[in-house]
């Protein structure tokens, strides 16, 4: 297998260093950006497989850089946040970040999220071969194998989070999942994730699926439990 690129945005060199030396022992190869503009030149020419990136940067801050990284690239983005209100923001602003980690983090932690968020990458490439197998609800056509979705004949872009929470819902139609299996089924990861980001994720979604995400027709919310897939 190839190795994977990361680009690490993050201004305290201490940092970037330390994250460097382990992602690079880890089997990845980095590159390093110090301020936000220069980070978001690297993430849009370089090709990066997943992007590190931290809030509180000089030039542009990272909500910036994340919001115009999404504009161009689905690559997965993954948020380095100091504190609750910055996570406030990253799970509000809607900026597309596919996840966030909180400093302090151990490496440990830190290389458990990457593989997470690469996997995904791979498995989507890993896909494109495929045959399609397209299934119709309603105005929806989701192509199952191949993460593509139109409404009435028009693709709409998703993140591959976005599509992998899509297929998972739409697969299993009316049954209802609470956030805490979804994020264990479809992020894949028990411990680390906060249940606040599928919230996120269904709100994104509807935005790109309903023709009104506050009257949604698709992705229902069961009141106090947690989400479902209807057909129209
Ligand atoms: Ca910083």
């Amino acid at each position: 297998m190839d190795k994977k690129k990361i680009l690490i945005i993050e201004d305290e060199q201490s940092i970037s260093d330390i994250i460097k030396f382990n992602l690079e022992k880890e089997g990845y190869i980095t590159l390093t950006a110090y301020d936000g503009q220069a980070g978001l030149e690297k993430a849009l020419s370089e090709n990066p497989d997943l992007i590190l990136l931290d809030v509180m940067l000089p030039l542009m801050d990272g909500f910036q850089v994340c919001k115009k990284v999404r504009e161009e690239s689905l690559v997965p983005i993954l948020m380095l946040t100091a504190k609750e209100e910055e996570i406030d923001k990253v799970l509000g602003l809607e900026l597309g970040a596919d996840d966030y980690i909180t400093k302090p983090f151990s490496m440990r932690e830190l290389i458990a999220r990457i593989k997470a968020n690469i996997r995904r990458t791979d498995f989507a490439d890993a896909t494109r071969d495929v045959p399609s197998d397209v299934q119709t609800f309603g105005n929806l056509e989701i192509d199952m194998n191949r993460f593509e979705v139109r409404k009435s004949g028009q693709a709409l872009e998703l993140t591959q989070r976005e599509f992998e929470l899509l297929k998972y819902l739409a697969a299993a139609e009316g049954r209802v999942f609470s956030r805490e299996q979804l994020l264990e089924e479809v992020w894949g990861y028990e411990y680390y994730g906060d249940i606040r980001t599928v919230d996120v994720t269904v709100r994104r979604l509807r935005e790109k699926l309903e023709d009104d995400s506050s009257d949604p027709k698709y992705i229902m919310t069961k009141r106090g439990i947690g989400y479902y897939f209807r057909r129209p």
